[in-house]
């Protein structure tokens, strides 16, 4: 029982500071180093659990595996960014605003969602140097 509490405080403690939407994998990684032993299948236990619980909200972004974030950060409108090399989410705090006049004549916009895809700061430093001098294609004589 007492185990079974500090799995599920760990892994709710690793959506709450990791600021941004996390994988079952991302946060197994992140709880493993709170408590020993824990296994993917736990993670995914006790992530249904704090759904339920209201605690943590799921973050489905097209075609991915679910993410999770606090409840706290999922009541504020917000929107993501995921990083095509590493393929983390992050939140995105800003906000076209109104999408009203998006919608054909004749429909209702009840609500909208925004992913943005690019490269994180990381992933831009890590990328190798687009220009090298001179390519396979030509000859200096
Ligand atoms: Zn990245
Ligand atoms: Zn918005």
């Amino acid at each position: 029982m007492e185990r079974t509490t500090r799995q599920k405080t760990a892994i709710q403690a690793a959506i709450e500071t990791a600021q941004r939407p996390l994988s079952a994998q991302e946060i197994l990684e992140q709880a493993s180093l709170q408590v020993a032993q824990l296994g993917i299948a736990t993670v995914y236990r006790n992530l249904k659990s704090l759904v339920s619980e209201e605690k943590v909200h799921v973050v489905t972004l097209p075609g991915e595996n679910p993410r999770y974030e606090s409840n706290t950060v999922a009541n504020h409108h917000h929107h993501h960014f995921q990083c095509t090399v590493c393929q983390r989410v992050f939140d995105v705090h800003d906000c076209p605003g109104d999408l009203k006049r998006m919608a054909p004549q004749g429909f209702v916009v009840e609500r909208h969602e925004l992913t943005l895809y690019g490269r994180c700061p990381e992933c831009i430093g890590a990328a190798p140097a687009a220009a090298h001098g001179c390519g396979s294609g030509h000859d200096h004589n």
